[in-house]
C-alpha cells in the first residue's frame, strides 16, 4: 500500500471545516410567525434554520431586498418561500408572489416545497407556469382566478404576461431563483421584460450559486440597497468521507470501473468537466456493462426527466453529469460522488463533494487525479484549510458481493396525467390478483403523457406481462422496459 501524504498534510479530510462553517442552532420560533405556521414547520421537521435561512429570514421578513450566495440544498426554497407566505394577503384575490426558476424540474420542486410550507395558510393557490407543456390547460386554469404565487420558467411567464393571461402588477415578492444558472441558459431578457411587468415597488429576492459580474449588475438594476448575504460554500464535512486516488496516464477508465467494483455503490454521481467527456464516459461504462446515463446541459427535458426517473428509482445506478446539469438536483441517498476529473475550481469541488453525506448520511467522495493534478488537490487542501488522503489505485479490489445490476428496473406505461392515470392505479394493476407484493414495486412517476414504475429485478419480466397483458383502470396501455 502506498499512501502518498502532501506536504503539510496531518489528518484525513476537511476536518477543520467546521470553524468556517459554524453550526447554528436558531429556532424558526425566534422569528416574528404565527404560530400555526410554526407548528406547521415543526410537522416537516423543520426546527432549526440553516445557516442561509438564519442570515436571510429577519431581513425578508422585513421586506428588505436580499441577494444570497449559497450552494446547493443549503435550504434557500424555504427561505424565500416563508418570506412570500409572509407577505401575502389572503383577501386579496391577485398574483402577490412570482418564482422565476430556470428549469421546469426546479421549478416544479420550488412549487412542492412552497405547497408543503403553506399548508398553515388555507386557500393558497399556486400555480407552475412551464414550457414545454401545452398552454390551453394554464391559459383555462389562470382564467377561472388569480393565483397568489406563480412559479415558473422566464419564457412560459413572459408568454403568458404578454397575452394578458397572468397580471403581474400586484407582485409583492419577486424571487429570483438560480439567477445565474438562468443567465447560462439564456433568460436575460425574458427575465427583464417580466420584470418590467411587475411593479417598482416590491421586495426583490434574488438567489444565485456563484456571483458572476452580470448577476451583480442585475442585482443593481432591479433590487434596492439589497442586503448581500453570502453562506460559506463549504460544507460541515464530518460526513463526508473524501478519498483520492492517484491514477498513471491511460488508467482513467480503468481505475475509475476499479473505484466502482471496489465500493460497490447503489447510486452514485460521476463528475466530468465537460458535456463531450460525459457521453463518451456513459458509453464506455455501459459496454462494460454498467447501467450508467448521463446528464448534461443539452438534453431535451423528456430526456432529463427520464434519465432522473431512472437513477432516483434505482434502475440505473450511475449518473455522469457536468456541473452545470447536475446543479439544482436535489436527490437523496447519494451514495457516493466521484470525480472522474478534477474541476479546476476548489468551490466547484466542495460543491459536487456536498452531494453525498446528506441529512445525516456518511457519503463517500472518490476522486481521481493524475500526477500532473497535484497543484489541484493543494488548491483544494487550501481552500479548505485541511489535508487530504491519497491511495493508489492498484488498491482497489472489488467487493466480493459486487453486481453490475442495479436492484430496479424500469417499466414505462405510454400514459400519464393526461390519462387520469394515478400512482395507486399502477400499484393496483400491478398487485391486485397477481403474486407480486407491494413491496417488490419502487418509485412511480407520473407524467403528463407517460409514466414510470420501478420493479425489482428478479420480478421485472412479470411485471411487464401483466401491464402488457392486463388492463389499467379498464384499458391497455403500451409498456415496455427502459
Ligand atoms: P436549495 O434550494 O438551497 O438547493 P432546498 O431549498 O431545495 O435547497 O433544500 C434542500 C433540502 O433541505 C430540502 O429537502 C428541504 O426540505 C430541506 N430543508 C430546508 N430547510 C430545512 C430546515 N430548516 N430544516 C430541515 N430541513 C430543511
Ligand atoms: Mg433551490
Amino acid at each position: 500500500m502506498i499512501e502518498l501524504r502532501l506536504p503539510g498534510s496531518i489528518s484525513s479530510s476537511l476536518s477543520n471545516l467546521k470553524k468556517r462553517n459554524p453550526v447554528t442552532q436558531t429556532n424558526f420560533s425566534s422569528l416574528p410567525l404565527s404560530a400555526d405556521f410554526l407548528n406547521n414547520l415543526k410537522s416537516l421537521d423543520y426546527l432549526v434554520m440553516t445557516p442561509i435561512q438564519e442570515k436571510s429570514l429577519p431581513l425578508m421578513l422585513q421586506g428588505k431586498d436580499v441577494q444570497a450566495q449559497a450552494k446547493t440544498g443549503s435550504g434557500k426554497t424555504a427561505a424565500f418561500g416563508i418570506a412570500i407566505l409572509n407577505n401575502l394577503q389572503i383577501k386579496n384575490y391577485v398574483t402577490q408572489a412570482l418564482v422565476l426558476c430556470p428549469t421546469r424540474e426546479l421549478a416544479d420542486q420550488v412549487s412542492k416545497e412552497i405547497r408543503r410550507l403553506a399548508r398553515a395558510i388555507p386557500n393558497t393557490k399556486i400555480v407552475t407556469l412551464c414550457g414545454g407543456t401545452a398552454i390551453g390547460p394554464q391559459f383555462a386554469s389562470l382564467d377561472q382566478h388569480h393565483p397568489y404565487i406563480v412559479v415558473g420558467t422566464p419564457g412560459r411567464v413572459l408568454k403568458h404576461c404578454q397575452k394578458g393571461s397572468l397580471k403581474l402588477n400586484r407582485v409583492k415578492t419577486l424571487v429570483l431563483d438560480e439567477g445565474d444558472r438562468m443567465l447560462d441558459m439564456g433568460f436575460h431578457e425574458d427575465m427583464m421584460m417580466i420584470i418590467d411587468h411587475t411593479p417598482q415597488q416590491r421586495q426583490t429576492l434574488l438567489f444565485s450559486a456563484t456571483l458572476p459580474d452580470e448577476i451583480k449588475h442585475i442585482s443593481q438594476l432591479i433590487q434596492k440597497d439589497p442586503l448581500d448575504i453570502q453562506v460559506e460554500s463549504l460544507h460541515d464535512n464530518k460526513k463526508i468521507k473524501q478519498t483520492f486516488y492517484e491514477i498513471q496516464k491511460g488508467e482513467r477508465l480503468q481505475s475509475l470501473i476499479g473505484v466502482l467494483q471496489h465500493y460497490n455503490p447503489e447510486s452514485s454521481v460521476v463528475f466530468c468537466n465537460r458535456k463531450q467527456q460525459c457521453h463518451e464516459l456513459a458509453d464506455q461504462l455501459r459496454q462494460q456493462g454498467f447501467h450508467a446515463l448521463a446528464l448534461h446541459g443539452d438534453l431535451e427535458q423528456f430526456d432529463r426527466d427520464q434519465v432522473l426517473v431512472r437513477f432516483s428509482n434505482k434502475s440505473s445506478s450511475i449518473l455522469i453529469a457536468t456541473d452545470v446539469a447536475a446543479r439544482g438536483l436535489d436527490i437523496k441517498d447519494l451514495t457516493a460522488v466521484i470525480n472522474y476529473e478534477l474541476s479546476p475550481d476548489p468551490e466547484v469541488h466542495i460543491h459536487r463533494i456536498g452531494r453525498t453525506g446528506r441529512a445525516g448520511k456518511e457519503g463517500l467522495a472518490i476522486s481521481l487525479f493524475a500526477p500532473s493534478e497535484v497543484r489541484k488537490i493543494n488548491a483544494i487542501e487550501e481552500f479548505t484549510g485541511s489535508s487530504v488522503t491519497i491511495k493508489n489505485s492498484s488498491e482497489l479490489k472489488p467487493k466480493e458481493n459486487f453486481s453490475l445490476k442495479p436492484p430496479m428496473v424500469t417499466l414505462n406505461i405510454n400514459a400519464g396525467k393526461k390519462s387520469k392515470l394515478r400512482a395507486g392505479d399502477i400499484l393496483g394493476a400491478l398487485t391486485k390478483n397477481t403474486d407480486l407484493t407491494g413491496k417488490q414495486i419502487g418509485k412511480i412517476d407520473i407524467f403528463d403523457n407517460i409514466s414510470y414504475v420501478a420493479v425489482e429485478q428478479p420480478v421485472a419480466r412479470q411485471a411487464l406481462k401483466i401491464l402488457s397483458e392486463e388492463n389499467i383502470k379498464g384499458r391497455r396501455f403500451k409498456v415496455r422496459k427502459l
